[in-house]
């Protein structure tokens, strides 16, 4: 971090830093704050979490985001929103929060290289791949078992997997491993689709994808890599084993909230509550993207709320720097 700017000051340590806004997360909804932020002279820094992109960056093609009628791959779209919030002055930071205290402002961020001091916070630490909790599944992570087809997908070329879940996830993942696997063997809970009608319909006209209904994975078995599941029929309590190389597991997402349990309100899935104006019970904290939607969860919708919780903290600012009360509203 360039040091000599002029709203960033440090201790005789140097290791807290003072700054007017942190942003936590780099994926849609954090680089858009860090824009907006950025466009208001803010300078602010957003700290990368440990996957910078966040989980768009393990997308292969993104079909519906505004401005890329032919599509535009996960990676080259964080690269460019990156390119532009730094072009305004927003720094990254490759760090991720470990430790907060938001009693007071400034609020206390610990990250593992440094301290912040920050006056606003914005969280878009986004979510995570839920596990299915079966046995052999923990143990045969990265032998087999994988939550993304864009990082893996090349290790299954030629071979026979299984896609565990009914949406959008399951269905584009399953069509993108098309381009390796020899088969697809989808896994659903239900014996219809959560997935878009578009989606669904690639899906069944693809000559490699086939489904089993109605069924669950109640174990991944393999000794070095996956060698096959154990599948159960929900309706008949049938139970089989289907060999497989290779379990792909989609069936949604936990907000990336565990270090603001004690001091955010959260709902009880964990996503953290906020009004419409994306501000949560602490003022001059606001949240956007996924770690506070569990509604739309899209790129574009994201984005969109990045923007608005860093014109939501600009406005804090403002306001705080004009003595009003707070908390704010439009
Ligand atoms: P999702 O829509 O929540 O679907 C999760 C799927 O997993 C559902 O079919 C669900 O079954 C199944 N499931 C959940 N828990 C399970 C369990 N323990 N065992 C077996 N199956 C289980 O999640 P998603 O597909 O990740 O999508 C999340 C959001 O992102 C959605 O809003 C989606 O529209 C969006 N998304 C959009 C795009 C796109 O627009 N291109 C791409 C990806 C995702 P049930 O159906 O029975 O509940």
């Amino acid at each position: 971090m360039d040091l000599s700017l002029n709203n960033i000051s440090t201790n005789h340590s140097e290791k807290i830093i003072k700054v007017k806004m942190v942003i936590l997360g780099s994926g849609p909804a954090g680089l858009s704050a860090a824009l907006y932020a950025a466009r208001a002279n803010l300078e602010p820094v957003v700290l990368t979490g440990m996957q910078l992109g966040g989980q768009v960056s393990l997308t292969n093609t993104i079909e519906n985001y505004p401005g890329f009628p032919e599509g535009v791959g996960g990676q080259d779209l964080v690269d460019l929103f990156q390119k532009q919030a730094e072009r305004f002055g927003a720094h990254i930071e490759y760090d991720s929060a470990t430790d907060v205290d938001l009693k007071e402002r400034p609020f206390r961020i610990k990250t593992y290289n440094s301290e912040y001091l920050t006056d606003t916070l914005i969280i878009a630490t986004g979510a995570q791949a839920t596990q299915l909790n079966v046995p052999g599944e923990k143990e045969l992570i990265g032998r087999g078992v994988s939550y993304c087809a864009t990082c893996d997908g090349w290790f299954f070329k030629d071979k026979d997997v299984v896609i565990v879940g009914g949406g959008d996830s399951a269905l584009e993942e399953s069509l993108f491993l098309t381009r390796y696997a020899k088969s697809i063997t989808i896994i659903h809970r239900r014996d219809s689709l959560r997935a878009g009608v578009i989606l669904q319909q690639r899906a069944f006209d693809h000559p490699k994808i086939r489904f089993i209904w109605d069924s669950v994975i109640t174990e991944i078995m393999g000794e070095e890599a996956v060698k096959k599941v154990s599948i159960k029929n929900l309706k008949t309590n049938e139970l089989n084993e289907l060999p497989t190389d290779g379990v792909f597991i989609f069936i949604g997402h936990i907000p990336s909230t565990q270090i603001f349990v004690d001091a955010l309100d959260l709902d009880g899935h964990g996503y953290i509550k906020t009004d419409k104006l994306l501000s949560t019970n602490v003022p001059g904290i606001f949240v956007a993207g996924e770690a506070g939607d569990p509604d739309y969860r899209q790129v574009v919708t994201s984005a969109g709320m990045g923007a608005a919780a860093a014109m939501q903290a600009i406005r804090f600012l403002q306001e705080q720097e004009e003595n009003q009360p707070v908390p704010i509203k439009s």
